[in-house]
């Protein structure tokens, strides 16, 4: 993550102050952290689920639940295991473990049934699960229905009962602490760089390699296990258990408390909590004797806030308190980044090998035949031009080659493999890799970190590996390759900059680099001279042609014929979807048919 502001000045003092709470805090403010604690661990889970992977669950109260009355259940006796699973019950450590078993079981169904679908069908599906839960515990008399249970031991660590609010202060901001320690090196990795990638599309995604389906259920397990988490600690804090905390209303209450401190944001989520819970018990206190009768007047307040901070603060509290830290130094390159060992390479493919061809592929969009019967084949060491007018047929042509769609009709044929309707995740790893015409890059993310995700199949470290901070020799050789494939095409200097503050003509030089992190055989460009100045473009021509030199084989798409002419070995010319010509660059020049088609489509091409 790009860190302009040293937010250490707030962090540092904040642990501190938490450590030495217990030992100078009155009971009722114990319970009150306590209380912010227990929230807290679902809200970064909310973090991880909605701020970093775009998925809005309102759900995550009800995983508390379940958290909470599997341990309740099984410490009450209410559930007896079977016999071999007996040796769980007994001791809250066991339903801990039974609670996370069913957290995940949950989790994965629901993840399969919906994750898949866009739009509002995971919220709604959230929605439907939460208040299934929260009326099916209100009925189950086994359960104590809407009383409750009570009677729930409490946890013993290593023989001390933490059956007081200041014992289990201990243990809750434990927890939050490693879950936030866990969570910042996760998001700082490639594992967390992958969840990050969801939010610029599935598509750019996908052409990195990256597993979208399993990401996003990676998110939603590990915001389901944070909610459980926080429910199993809450019924042996409580000692006793009822529906009421599990509702979809407390579902609610954990976004709108990770939107309020930063979604994306893992101390802006301790931050959102915080001001949230006392918020809501200074309101308690203060409205009804202000209004001089009592009611739930703090909805109503927390409706309004929540309408102005959508209005003003989009970004949450977190980014703006941040913004009033002492500015960091620059960041620089760390030595271990530096002295990082190359990243292994394939092998480049022999120079003049056919490594793609296209054979015959057709593509139609209702009535319109946006690709005809085209053909094209690709060498190693060698540059080939896509042209011809807009409309024309090339951006459908490189999304039938790179597998973002697939063809109705024809093969594609890359490295000897048919890899027609394979997928685009499927073919980067044979080494074909891609920039876009409308640049798909992560804004807020920093320049290095965009290009490292490209190298995203050149590593293997997990979410646990990266939490845990086991992923740091590989994670320097990704950032060092980044930092490598930056300085290639000159913007080594703006490593550390928000990849959205680059220039369009950047942004494009940007996708290129992360393209070539991958290790490619096969590079598709798509306009990557549009928007450049003079002085890029003359930049960029001589990276492709050391590229070339390399034996990287480069189709590219461009309309700018200045560019196109000294650089490309070959021309294909589309027109209405159909190859019209193919040669030399010069002969195409003079080609009769070319000259038609552009003479009707130049005017218009920008
Ligand atoms: P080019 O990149 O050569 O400018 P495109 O491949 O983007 O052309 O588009 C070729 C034709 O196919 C255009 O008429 C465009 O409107 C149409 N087209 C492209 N993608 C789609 C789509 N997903 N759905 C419907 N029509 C499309
Ligand atoms: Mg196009």
């Amino acid at each position: 993550m790009t860190r302009t502001w040293s937010t250490r000045a707030y962090v540092l003092p904040c642990i501190g102050l938490l450590v030495l709470a217990p030992f100078v805090l009155s009971p009722f403010y114990i319970t009150l952290l306590n209380g912010i604690g227990l929230q807290a661990l679902v809200v970064l889970g909310v973090v991880v689920l909605t701020g970093i992977a775009g998925l809005t669950s309102f759900g995550q109260a009800a995983f508390a639940g379940l958290g909470a009355y599997a341990t309740a259940a099984l410490g009450t006796g209410v559930l007896t295991l079977p016999a071999w699973l007996a040796w769980l019950s007994g001791s809250p450590w066991g339903g801990l473990a039974v609670g996370m078993l069913l957290t995940s079981m949950v989790a994965l169904l629901l993840g399969a049934l919906t994750l898949r679908l866009s739009g509002h069908y995971l919220p709604l599906s959230t929605i439907a699960w939460g208040l299934s839960l929260y009326f099916l515990l209100g009925t189950l008399d086994s359960m104590g229905g809407q009383s409750g249970m009570s009677g729930v031991p409490a946890i013993a660590v290593a023989g001390l009962m933490l059956d007081d609010d200041r014992l289990m202060y201990g243990l809750i901001w434990l927890c939050v602490g490693l879950a936030a320690w866990g969570l910042r090196n996760l998001l700082d990795s490639r594992a967390g760089r992958s969840l990050r990638a969801l939010r610029g599309g599935m598509v750019m995604a996908e052409a990195m390699g990256i597993d979208t389906a399993r990401a996003r259920m990676v998110a939603f397990m590990l915001a389901a296990w944070l909610a459980s988490l926080s429910g199993w600690l809450y019924a042996h804090m409580q000692r006793f258990v009822n529906p009421s905390p599990f509702g979809l209303q407390t579902g609610i209450d954990y976004l709108f408390m990770a939107v309020l401190g930063g979604a994306g944001q893992v101390w802006g989520a301790l931050l959102g909590t915080g001001v949230i819970v006392v918020l809501k018990e200074w309101l308690q206190g203060v409205l009804p004797s202000l209004l001089g009768r009592s009611g739930n007047f703090e909805a109503i307040v927390f409706g309004l806030l929540m309408v102005l901070m959508l209005q003003r603060w989009r970004d949450g509290l977190w980014p703006m308190l941040a913004r009033l830290a002492p500015a960091a130094r620059r960041p620089q390159l760390p030595a271990q980044v530096i002295d990082a060992a190359p990243l292994a390479r394939k092998p480049m493919p022999s120079r003049g090998a056919v490594v793609l061809e296209a054979r015959a592929i057709t593509r139609r969009f209702g009535g319109l035949v946006a690709n005809d019967g085209m053909e094209l084949t690709l060498r190693a060491g060698e540059i080939l031009a896509l042209v011809g007018p807009n409309g024309a047929g090339k951006s459908t042509m490189f999304n039938q080659i790179s597998g973002v769609d697939t063809p109705d009709a024809g093969q594609v044929v890359l490295r000897g493999e048919q890899v027609a309707g394979k997928g685009a995740r499927h073919i980067a790893r044979l080494g074909l890799s891609r920039s876009f015409q409308h640049v798909r890059l992560l804004p807020r993310m920093s320049v290095l970190e965009n290009v490292a995700l490209g190298a995203h199949m050149r590593g293997d470290a997990g979410v646990l590996a990266s939490a845990l901070r086991l992923d740091r020799a590989q994670e320097a050789q990704l950032l060092a390759e980044a930092a490598r494939q930056l300085a290639r095409v000159g913007l080594a200097e703006r490593m550390y900059d928000a990849a959205g503050a680059l220039s369009l003509g950047q942004q494009r030089t940007l996708e290129i680099a992360r393209a070539l992190a991958s290790d490619p055989c096969v590079l598709l460009l798509d306009e990557p001279a549009a928007g450049l100045r003079l002085g890029e473009k003359q930049a960029l021509g001589q990276l492709l042609r050391q590229l070339r030199e390399e034996g990287m084989a480069i189709l590219l798409v461009e309309h700018d014929m200045d560019f196109v002419m000294g650089l490309v070995d070959r021309m294909v010319v589309m027109d209405f979807g159909q190859k019209i010509a193919e040669g030399l660059p010069e002969e195409i020049q003079r080609n009769p048919k070319v000259l038609e088609a552009y003479l009707g489509g130049v005017a218009d091409d920008e």
